[in-house]
């Protein structure tokens, strides 16, 4: 069942012998590697909870992970009832979030071995919410086990970081996402190929890049804002243009998925019952339905966020490959398919303008966190694109 996870055999390696020593050391026999607190870092698509999901069924597999058994099939369906995933709904986990999740972490497993809580985005803990989970994971219930998820360790408030066994994943290697892209989806060769170089190590994103043709376009639309650049309205208008790719990818992404919830609820109210009107439903339901709505529109405000990031990467990469051509250097594009118009943008311009806006485009990925007004800082941005 690892095959998934590609790219990472000496991560994998690690969690495999950490599903064993977790056996054993409930049987009290002495191990090397037992934690109850695993942090696991790796670049945004290299397969973090993907990874947390597999170590969780081995965690709760009485082979460590056969891929076949009850429980194996549950964890990888989402479906185990002691493997609990939290992800923040909005920009950040709030306390009262954590406090309740510190309540899950005392209780005792019901079928697994482990009551596992997985953790995405642990560098999306407020100091707050840290501090409201660090007795919990310092000293876990005797059958607890947390699983943290963070793009690197430096970004996870250091309380919690050093209570925690870190495993790094690596940016997979695109030959290899071109594989699972033909093996696993059925991707053409060439279609693997160019997705796989594309997503910047994304497998996720390589997968949608290869599958869903409007998402290629507004890819090669967000690629042309370096050559859009003139004066302050073709400025305003190219900003304006990066944040409409990344809602329309939102709504994609998002849509299908607030309907689902949206039904599920009302059907837990009664809707389709038999003796129930349909206004008696909308009535008892306002609540709960609002408060579906407000954590659906700050699940939309990150992913929307998180989308406007990978644009980023997408421009930073683009004036890497024309400076590796300005230097020289022997390596592959990020961009192979827009390989001549990189050349002529090599051409027109100096190495230090080149360095100057990677400069910028990534302070503008750090800054972009915590800022609000979204369109202001790409405006800043693109403006100080076109002057660099
Ligand atoms: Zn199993």
């Amino acid at each position: 069942m690892w095959e998934e996870l590609i790219g990472q055999e000496f991560s994998v390696k690690t969690l495999v012998s950490a599903a064993k020593d977790a056996k054993d050391a409930l049987n009290g026999k002495p191990t090397s590697s037992f934690s109850q607190a695993w942090l696991i870092t790796g670049p945004p698509g290299s397969g973090r909870s993907t990874a947390a999901k597999l170590f969780a069924a081995s965690l709760q597999c009485e082979e460590n992970g056969c891929g076949n058994c009850i429980s194996c099939i549950s964890v990888l369906k989402n479906t185990h009832p002691d493997v609990k995933v939290i992800t923040p709904y909005g920009l950040s986990y709030g306390i009262e979030e954590t406090k309740n999740l510190t309540k899950e972490a005392a209780m005792m497993p019901g079928l697994g071995i482990w009551n596992i809580i997985i953790l995405e985005d642990a560098d999306r803990l407020t100091k707050e919410a840290g501090n409201a989970l660090l007795k919990a994971i310092e000293e876990p219930a005797r059958f607890t086990m947390w699983i943290l998820c963070a793009p690197s360790s430096k970004d996870v408030l250091i309380t919690i970081k050093s209570r925690c066994r870190v495993v790094s994943l690596r940016t997979p290697p695109a030959d290899e996402i071109a594989e699972l892209l033909i093996k696993r989806d059925g991707v053409d060769k060439a279609m693997a190929h160019f997705a796989a170089n594309a997503s910047l190590g994304h497998v996720g994103r390589a997968k949608l890049l290869a599958t869903d043709e409007k998402v290629r376009e507004r890819r090669s639309q967000v690629l042309q804002v370096p050559f859009e650049l003139k004066d302050l309205p073709s400025c305003f208008a190219a900003a304006e243009k990066l944040v409409n790719a990344a809602i329309e990818d939102a709504d994609l992404q998002t849509d299908e998925l607030d309907e689902e919830e949206l039904d599920s609820l009302m059907q837990a109210y009664g809707e389709g019952a038999v003796g129930i009107t349909k206004r008696k439903i909308e009535r008892l339901a306002s609540g709960a339905k609002k408060e579906l709505e407000n954590s659906q529109k700050k699940r939309y405000k990150r992913i929307t966020r998180d989308r406007l990031d990978l644009s980023l990467q997408e421009l930073a990469a683009f004036y890497r490959d024309v400076l590796a051509i300005q230097t020289g250097a022997d390596i592959e594009l990020f961009h192979t398919e827009m390989k001549g118009s990189i050349q002529r943008m090599a051409e027109n311009t100096s190495i230090n303008s080149t360095i100057k806006k990677i400069d910028i485009v990534e302070a503008t990925r750090r800054m972009l966190p915590t800022e609000a007004a979204e369109l202001l800082v790409l405006e800043s941005m693109t403006v100080q694109l076109a002057r660099a």
